[in-house]
């Protein structure tokens, strides 16, 4: 085909991305970072995103692993446009279930002479590892030194192997990696990457159950489903030339989609890739949402159970290891998607810093609208026991929310507003507490029955009278009001925490305080 034509045809091609999980378990922030990518990618192009559950290793299965995930991206708002739950026109969308796609791949890169059977038993494996294992080389691996002196197709005369295969004899297929050629592609972050073909053992393509391995599973769905792009994290870098071999050797390498390997999310030291174990260590999440180990039914938690927004999750993600130079760090998904371009994503890996995740919710929060935060805080505060009534919610929340940085902070700073506080601070009020101030609260509490409007101002300016013509200063009864109807020292202005709860509630609260004050004297 002619550059031009070729070129031309390349650029008409719609835009189609894919993430490729394994069902295996917690989905870690750096996945979701990497369906984030994929997905402002498509949206930016107007392409498509799709969801392929990679789940070839049946070894690896792991119960409810793929509801998980797509229970994540519903949360997330990242919802694929072909996925195994939406279905689409290259489906099935679930390599266990293209079992029978793959197996003529493989045959066809035996035929060509750029794969072969392996008929190799585990124990004759394990005795080519002994036999080559030296201090230079401590896990010799199945490659161009050994091959020709292991149990396959190159070595065993053609009538033994077709005799074998006749007889269903276990084998696998395996690529055979050219011995020492340099191989190299252009990553859309990394720029020129190039391997030396020698340092890559001979894969296996195809198992002995007839499943193929990922590393022939993820050429052939990329090119069946017409992948353009294909992102992924930094770790999969090593089996790009295996990757790389397979399109040419299978002939399609004009529709080989171009390569992100994006950077790793590393621990807040810097050191190495953020794990499971920092987070529990560290005492913060880095799975999106709580996942419950099926066997073992211990809990990770997840940043959405730790009370994050969605919004600030992907927000903050967006930020780990890209931004756009403008400076703005708060972007909703309709700003991250007109900004987004891979060419600002950074190389070097990106330190997590939980307390700049935080201050992303904290923003949200603030930016939030009451409607917006109406169904989160009342599912926090329902699963903390508080049963709230919508209106009064609406009127509470925009006073609180300033003061919250995580969803679970609404129990604390609204839970008053809807049951008066079991226990008060009451070392704070005690220590300017005086038998005229004791006189003065009781007899406040009686005059308010008198006063004609119930909201912040009439109250305000009906306390501010009663303490003047008591001869109190306003300031010196204004805490101890407030830990009469909150229990601490924290909340909104406390003649809006009496506006809200109401008249009963705020004189029952002022005489609950003032017998606890009595008893405990
Ligand atoms: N199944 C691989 C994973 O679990 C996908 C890697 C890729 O995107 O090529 O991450």
């Amino acid at each position: 085909m002619p550059l031009l034509a070729y070129l031309c045809g390349m650029n008409s091609r719609k835009v189609r991305v894919r993430f490729a999980p394994s069902p295996t378990g917690g989905l870690h922030l750096g996945g979701v970072r990497t369906v984030l990518y994929n997905y402002l990618f498509a949206r930016r192009h107007g392409g498509d995103f799709i969801l392929r559950i990679e789940d070839t290793d049946q070894t690896r299965f792991v119960p409810g692993a793929e509801e998980y995930i797509m229970d994540c991206l519903r949360w997330c708002g990242l919802i694929p446009d072909e996925s195994p739950e939406a279905g689409g026109a290259v489906g099935p969308y679930r390599q266990s279930e293209r079992k029978a796609i793959y197996r003529q791949y493989a045959e066809q890169l035996v035929a060509n002479g750029h794969a072969y059977y392996a008929f190799d038993t585990s124990s004759e494996l394990e005795d080519m590892r002994d036999r080559c294992r030296t201090e230079s080389n401590p896990s010799p691996q199945y490659d161009g030194r050994v091959r020709m002196s292991m149990c396959n197709s190159l070595v065993l005369p053609a009538e033994e192997v077709a005799e074998r295969l006749a007889a269903g004899m276990p084998h696998v297929i395996r690529i055979r990696m050219p011995e020492d050629e340099m191989i190299s592609f252009e990553d859309m972050v990394r720029g020129h990457v190039q391997f030396q073909t020698g340092t890559v053992d001979d894969k296996v393509l195809l198992k002995a159950d007839g499943m193929p391995t990922y590393h022939l599973a993820v050429v052939v769905d990329d090119y069946l489903m017409g992948i353009t792009h294909a992102f992924r994290g930094e770790e999969w870098l090593p089996s790009a030339p295996v990757h790389l071999l397979l399109w040419k050797y299978l002939g399609w390498e004009a529709q080989m989609p171009r390569w992100a390997h994006l950077p790793l999310i590393l621990k807040p030291d810097g050191h190495g890739k953020l794990s499971k174990r920092d987070g529990d260590r560290l005492g913060f999440p880095v799975f999106a949402m709580n996942w419950k180990d099926p066997k073992s039914e211990e809990i990770t938690r997840g940043f959405r159970e730790m009370g994050f927004l969605p919004e600030a999750f992907v927000n903050l993600l967006a930020m780990l290891g890209w931004n756009d130079g403008s400076g703005q760090e708060i972007m909703s998904m309709d700003e991250l998607r007109d900004n987004f371009s891979m060419d600002r994503i950074h190389k070097g890996g990106a330190k997590f810093d939980f307390e700049k995740a935080k201050w992303f919710n904290q923003e949200w929060i603030k930016r939030a609208d009451t409607e917006r935060l109406l169904p989160d805080v009342t599912a926090c505060l329902s699963s903390a026991g508080i049963l709230p009534d919508a209106d009064t919610l609406r009127r509470v929340i925009p006073l609180v929310k300033e003061r919250c940085t995580l969803l679970t902070d609404f129990v604390e700073q609204t839970g008053y507003f809807f049951r008066a506080p079991d226990a008060w601070d009451l070392d704070s009020v005690k220590a300017k507490w005086s038998p005229e101030k004791k006189t003065w609260f009781a007899q406040w509490s009686t005059r308010l029955e008198a006063l004609p409007i119930w909201e912040a101002t009439a109250i305000e300016a009906d306390f501010k009278e009663a303490a003047a013509s008591g001869g109190i200063k306003p300031g010196e009864l204004q805490l101890p009001l407030r830990i009469m109807l909150v229990g601490g020292k924290f909340g909104p202005p406390v003649f809006e925490i009496a506006a809200v709860i109401g008249r009963e509630q705020t004189q029952a609260r002022i005489l609950a305080t003032l017998a606890a004050l009595d008893t405990t004297a």
